[in-house]
């Protein structure tokens, strides 16, 4: 059994309460990004939009893609299945925090309704098809997020076959490749706890060498108390990389899809 360790100390923001960062790890956590009642406009546009999807099991994940659908046989965009992005979900793109002359304001949007219990397996999301930042709004209720210095064991997973399964059993449910944790990993990880209505920022690091998941489980420990979890959503967004922007040439090539690519490929010519 791994015992998670507390998040390292964050920097505050000295004008803004709301805001931690973790430098050195490219990450950000901004709490009360959205107001409760845009918190409700989200939840239910989710249950009345027309593209949820069919729900095999009350316990699974569901998921709901926004603009170009991601493809799971390319890991890009889907040229072909978009969905037209919603005003709710445009105004909360259009007031992100970018880094100027770096990130772009995302254009695909993934809506996930977590079941109370339900998480998500450890996953690096696919370094060359999408920009660097990566934003995750959650809402509906707060859990807390694994992350873990990806490793030997992320690295060999990633080189398997069949890296990401995509659907309800995909890592990110789009755009992810799938990393299980196998016994006796010794990576670092600890739990940063993303209450209802944060926004996530992950660039660098966070974003590139460490994997991220959510522990299925019925209940949380917060501040010392045991908290049965309740239905959680999250709203990630991610700006599509086409063409020439299609790379990577991050620090981490264990679990960079684009530097697997070309072992493979190199292994694989004549
Ligand atoms: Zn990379």
């Amino acid at each position: 059994m791994t015992t998670l360790q507390a998040p390292p100390p964050p920097t505050l923001d000295p004008t803004n309460p709301n805001i931690q960062t973790w430098p050195a790890l490219g990450l950000t956590l901004i709490t009360n990004f959205i107001t409760p009642a845009e918190e409700q406009t989200f939840i239910s546009a989710f249950h009345t939009s027309t593209n949820i999807p069919p729900q095999s099991s009350a316990r699974k994940r569901l998921s709901q893609h926004f603009g170009h659908h991601f493809d799971y046989t390319t890991f890009g965009a889907s040229t072909s299945v978009f969905t037209p992005v919603p005003d709710h979900v445009a105004a909360i793109a259009s007031r992100l925090p970018l880094r100027e002359g770096v990130d772009r304001v995302p254009d695909q949007f993934t809506v996930q309704y977590y079941p109370p219990g339900a998480g998500i397996p450890p996953h690096v999301d696919t370094h060359s098809m999408f920009g660097e930042a990566l934003y995750s709004l959650s809402f509906g209720w707060g859990v807390p997020m694994v992350f873990r210095v990806a490793g030997g064991n992320e690295a060999r997973k990633m080189r398997l076959p069949k890296r990401s399964l995509g659907g309800e059993t995909g890592g990110g449910g789009s755009g992810s490749a799938v990393v299980e944790r196998e016994e006796g990993e010794e990576n670092p990880s600890w739990e940063l706890m993303l209450p209802s209505r944060s926004l996530l920022v992950m660039t660098g690091p966070s974003r590139y060498g460490y994997t991220h998941g959510i522990k299925g489980r019925k209940t949380d420990v917060v501040d010392g108390v045991s908290v049965l979890r309740e239905g959680r959503y999250s709203m990630t967004m991610r700006s599509v990389r086409r063409g020439e922007e299609i790379g990577c040439d991050c620090e981490y090539p264990g679990v960079c899809d684009a530097r697997i690519r070309e072992e493979l490929e190199g292994k694989g010519g004549q």
